[in-house]
């Protein structure tokens, strides 16, 4: 039985105090709800508040929304996945949809930042998802094979068991428009028939895959209710949090 997970995705929102308005209300609504596993992304600035205020949560953990693949130097503008475990994150949500096209990250490019969390003990959300063109034109499976492949190169069951992949149909992302959950349980099973192959049987019976794209509290739970999908990446309404506590919610209550 996989534990669903939910995990907020900030993007370029929510300041130091607006995070901490967040908090408020959150940690007020949620109370020890523990039937599912809880992952907030802040932005960079206010991860380290963020992490003063969960330093009493044992249930919700700190993610990054992105981080360099090297280790130190010259890089300016970049920020370290040790420079993220000094602040207690512990998840780090890579090869989003928004970095891959508004900042040209490859599978290639996915793959370092990948294999640098794990070696760092952070644990990466691999997004992965097709675009409305590559829908039209049947080319889902294929995409979804060539990201998942190139992404995870190199590295061995274990690193691949602890990584949480988020389908994210790039269409839906932002959209309103969210996937059927016929469309997504179908895209979730081929996304674990995969990983059973570049890994194993039991690996793909053990990663958690979650769905992203216009998720809300009134969709939650029928997605979360098929049987490949394992959680959620939430953009939009994690940043309200009674709209983020009804999902996370919803991700407790489903069986
Ligand atoms: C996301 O950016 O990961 C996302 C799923 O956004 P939204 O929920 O707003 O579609």
């Amino acid at each position: 039985m996989r534990k669903k997970i939910i995990a907020a995705n900030w993007k370029m929102n929510l300041t130091i105090g607006e995070a901490e308005a967040f908090l408020d209300t959150f940690l007020l609504e949620i109370g020890e709800e523990s039937g599912a596993d809880i992952v907030i992304a802040p932005a960079f600035t206010a991860l380290s508040k963020v992490a003063e205020r969960l330093s009493k949560s044992s249930t919700i953990k700190l993610a990054a929304q992105n981080m360099s693949f090297e280790k130190s130097g010259a890089f300016t503008g970049e920020v370290s996945a040790a420079m993220l475990r000094d602040l207690y994150v512990r998840y780090v949500i890579l090869g989003h949809s928004e970095r891959r096209t508004l900042f040209g990250e490859t599978d290639e490019i996915v793959n370092k930042k990948v294999r640098a969390a794990h070696e760092a003990s952070l644990k990466p959300i691999l997004c992965v998802g097709e675009t409305l063109a590559e829908r039209d034109a049947d080319r889902v499976e294929e995409v979804l094979e060539t990201q998942l492949r190139g992404s995870l190169a190199g590295m061995n069951s274990k690193e691949i068991a602890e990584t949480v992949i988020a389908y994210e149909p790039v269409w839906a992302i932002g959209t309103g428009r969210v996937a059927s959950p016929e469309q997504a349980q179908a895209a979730h099973a081929f996304i674990r028939k995969t990983i059973a192959l570049i890994a194993d049987p039991s690996v793909a019976e053990k990663i958690r895959i979650q769905y992203g794209g216009s998720v809300k509290p009134d969709n939650a739970k029928t997605l979360m209710s098929q049987p490949d999908i394992d959680g959620a990446l939430v953009g939009g309404a994690s940043l309200d949090p009674r709209a983020f506590t009804e999902i996370v919610k919803a991700a407790a209550s489903c069986e």
